[in-house]
C-alpha cells in the first residue's frame, strides 16, 4: 500500500508535471478517500489511485494500464480474497439453467438485432454462458455450450483437446483443413474464483440480467468477448459460403489463461500452431476508458495492446562453504551473503528506459493536452529523467519505464537456531521491458551482486515477445474502434504483465491486445473482484467493433 508520504510526492509531481492543480487539494482527496478492500497491496493499489479525480491523466492512464493486467495476472488479483469453491445460489438465476435452451436464446429478440438475420440476444446468450461455472480446471462445460452454440449458428468447430481442465476448439467460417490464412479471434473460456458470496449484489453465477447490465464472474473477463466475437462471426456465414473468401477466420476459445496458459493458449501454439495457421490474432489487453486525457477528460482513449514485458524468474544461491556455532560468526556465510547481495539488489536504482510503445502512446495523447502538457509529454525522452524522483515514487508508473525485480522467496537450509546454515538463497521475480537483452540484465545482476559469494541462477525465462507491428491488422481495429466510437483515441500500449498473446507474438504472429469496449473505472475495477458486470449496450457496441473488423479484413 502506498504510504502518504510518496502519495504527498506523486501528488506534487501531477501539480507540477500535468496539472497544474494544487498538490494540498489533491492530498486532501487522497486523504478523505474511503478505502473499500484495504486487504491487499494490489487491490489497495487499484481502490486508492483511480479516484484522484482531477489530477490523474497520466498516472490514470497508466493505472488503467495496469488495472488491465490483473485481466491477465491470476497471482495479483487473486490475492486477498478467499477463493474457496462458491455454491451459485440456484434461486436466482434469471432463467434456471437446466431450462436455457439454445431456442430460447435464438428467439429472444425483445431488443437486439445486431446485424443479419439476426435473432440473438447477446445479453441472454452472455448471461446463460456465465451461469455455467467455469473456473479455472473446470473449462469443459462452458466451452461444451459454446462450441455447440458455435456449431448452430453453421460454423466449423474443431477440438483440439477435450479435457475437463483443458477444453480448447475453434469455430471457423472454413474448416480447418482447408489451410486458409486465419484470422484469429482469442478468447479464454476460464474465470476466476468468486470470492465470498457475500461480497455479491447478485450470485456469481446467477448470470443476472440487471439495470442494463449483466453480472456475475466472466461478465466481462472474458466471456464477454467470447460472446461479441461468437456473435460477429456468424454474420459471415452466409457470405463464406456464397463466396471463396480470401481468409478464413476463427473463434479460437482455450482454458487456463487465469493460471498462465499452460493448459491452453501454451498447447494450441506448441501443438496446433500449424493446424490453425493464424495471420493475426486478437486476444485480450486494453480498453476504452476516460478521464485519460487531461485537458480532454471525456475523450475516450482506447490502449490496443502491442507488446508486453516478458518474466524472469531468477535465484541468488550461496556459494561460500560455511558452517558451525553461531556464537563464532564468520566473515562470510551463506545467509549472510545472501541476504547483502539481495539488499544491494533490492537497492540498485533500475535505468528508465522509455519504450517506442510508450513514447508513441504518450506522443498521440498529447495532440489533446494543452501546450505545457503537449511539450512534456512530446518529449518524455527529456523530461523523464528530469522527473525521475517522481516516477520512482510510484511503483505502478515506475514499472512502465524499467525492468523490475522483485524479492519473492528467501530461504536457508534446515538447522538448529545455533547453527550457521550451510546454504541459502533468494527468488526474485524479474518483468524485462520488451526493449531488454536478458544476457545485459543478468550481466548487470552479477555486476551488483559481485562483491558477494553468490551465484546467479535463471529458474525459467520467458522467450522474447517481439511487439507487433503497427501494420494493416493494427490500423484495422483501430479503424473499427473509430467506425463504431467516433471521436477517441486509439492508441498502442504496453502489458506490464503477461496474457496468452505472447504465446502468438513469440512465435512471429502479431497478435493485438483490446476489448472493444468502453468502460468506466467502476467497471474495470469489478474485473477479478465482486460484481462483475458488462453493459448490455457496450456489449452490443463491441459485437459491432468485430463485424467492422472482420468486413475489413476480408475485403483486403
Ligand atoms: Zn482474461
Amino acid at each position: 500500500m502506498f504510504n502518504d508520504a510518496s502519495m504527498v510526492d506523486f501528488c506534487s509531481l501531477y501539480a507540477v508535471f500535468f496539472d497544474q492543480e494544487n498538490p494540498c487539494k489533491c492530498i486532501k482527496s487522497w486523504k478523505n478517500r474511503t478505502f473499500m478492500k484495504p486487504s491487499t497491496q494490489g487491490e489497495c493499489l487499484i481502490m486508492n489511485t483511480c479516484r484522484l479525480n482531477k489530477t490523474r491523466s497520466f498516472r490514470v492512464y497508466l493505472y488503467s494500464l495496469v488495472l488491465l493486467f490483473f485481466i491477465a495476472s491470476p497471482v495479483v488479483s487473486a490475492a486477498g480474497m478467499d477463493f474457496s469453491a462458491e455454491t451459485p445460489d440456484m434461486g436466482l438465476f434469471p432463467i434456471a439453467r437446466s431450462e436455457a435452451t439454445f431456442d430460447e436464446i435464438l428467439s429472444a429478440t425483445e431488443k437486439h438485432n445486431t446485424g443479419m438475420n439476426d435473432t440473438i440476444d447477446p445479453a441472454l446468450l452472455l448471461s446463460r454462458y456465465v451461469q455455467i461455472p467455469s473456473v479455472t480446471g473446470q473449462e469443459k462445460e462452458a466451452g461444451e455450450f459454446l462450441a455447440q452454440f458455435c456449431r448452430e449458428q453453421g460454423l466449423h468447430v474443431h477440438v483440439f483437446t477435450d479435457e475437463e481442465d483443458s477444453y480448447n476448439f475453434t469455430a471457423s467460417l472454413y474448416p480447418l483443413e482447408d489451410g486458409k490464412p486465419n484470422i484469429v479471434l482469442l478468447t479464454h473460456l476460464d474465470v476466476v474464483p468468486p470470492g465470498e458470496p457475500e461480497g455479491w449484489t447478485y450470485p456469481a453465477f446467477s448470470g443476472k440480467i440487471a439495470d442494463g447490465m449483466v453480472w456475475g464472474r466472466g461478465a466481462i473477463d472474458n466471456k464477454a468477448m467470447g460472446v461479441m466475437q461468437v456473435l460477429a462471426l456468424r454474420q459471415f456465414v452466409d457470405q463464406a459460403a456464397r463466396e471463396d473468401l480470401p481468409y478464413n477466420v476463427s473463434l479460437l476459445a482455450v482454458s487456463g489463461e487465469e493460471t498462465g496458459g499452460d493448459t491452453g493458449a501454451r498447447i494450441i501454439a506448441d501443438q496446433y500452431l500449424d493446424e490453425l495457421n493464424p495471420v493475426v490474432v486478437y486476444g485480450e489487453g486494453g480498453a476504452g476508458l476516460t478521464g485519460i486525457i487531461g485537458a480532454h477528460p471525456d475523450r475516450p482513449v482506447f490502449g490496443l495492446g502491442v507488446a508486453q514485458k516478458r518474466r524472469l524468474w531468477m535465484a541468488l544461491e550461496s556459494t561460500v562453504e560455511a558452517s558451525g556455532h553461531a556464537s563464532v560468526p564468520r566473515q562470510n556465510y551463506p545467509t549472510r551473503e545472501v541476504v547483502k547481495a539481495t539488499n544491494d539488489l533490492l537497492d540498485a536504482k533500475p535505468q528508465i528506459s522509455i519504450e517506442p510503445v510508450v513514447e508513441q502512446a504518450l506522443g498521440q495523447m498529447a495532440e489533446y493536452e494543452g501546450l505545457f502538457r503537449r511539450r512534456l509529454m512530446k518529449n518524455i525522452h527529456l523530461t523523464a529523467p528530469l522527473f525521475s524522483r517522481f516516477l520512482r515514487a510510484d511503483p505502478l508508473v515506475i514499472s512502465m519505464f524499467t525492468n523490475t525485480l522483485s524479492l519473492t522467496s528467501l530461504n536457508s537450509s534446515d538447522g538448529a537456531y545455533n547453527q550457521i546454515p550451510t546454504r541459502a538463497r533468494a527468488v526474485f521475480d524479474c518483468r524485462l521491458l520488451p526493449g531488454t537483452d536478458e544476457e545485459q540484465f543478468l550481466n548487470h545482476v552479477r555486476k551488483i551482486i559481485d562483491p558477494y559469494e553468490v551465484d546467479v541462477e535463471v529458474i525459467a525465462s520467458s522467450p522474447a515477445s517481439p511487439v507487433s507491428p503497427q501494420g494493416p491488422y493494427y490500423r484495422a481495429m483501430e479503424q473499427s474502434i473509430l467506425s463504431v466510437y467516433g471521436g477517441v483515441s486509439v492508441v498502442p500500449f504496453m502489458f506490464v504483465a503477461i496474457n496468452d498473446n505472447r504465446f502468438f507474438r513469440r512465435n512471429g504472429i502479431p497478435a493485438y491486445g483490446l476489448l472493444p469496449v468502453l468502460m468506466t473505472e467502476e467497471l474495470m475495477e469489478s474485473i477479478h473482484y465482486f460484481d462483475e458486470r458488462m453493459p448490455v449496450d457496450e456489449l452490443e457496441k463491441g459485437i459491432d467493433v468485430y463485424v467492422a473488423l472482420i468486413n475489413q479484413l476480408l475485403a483486403e
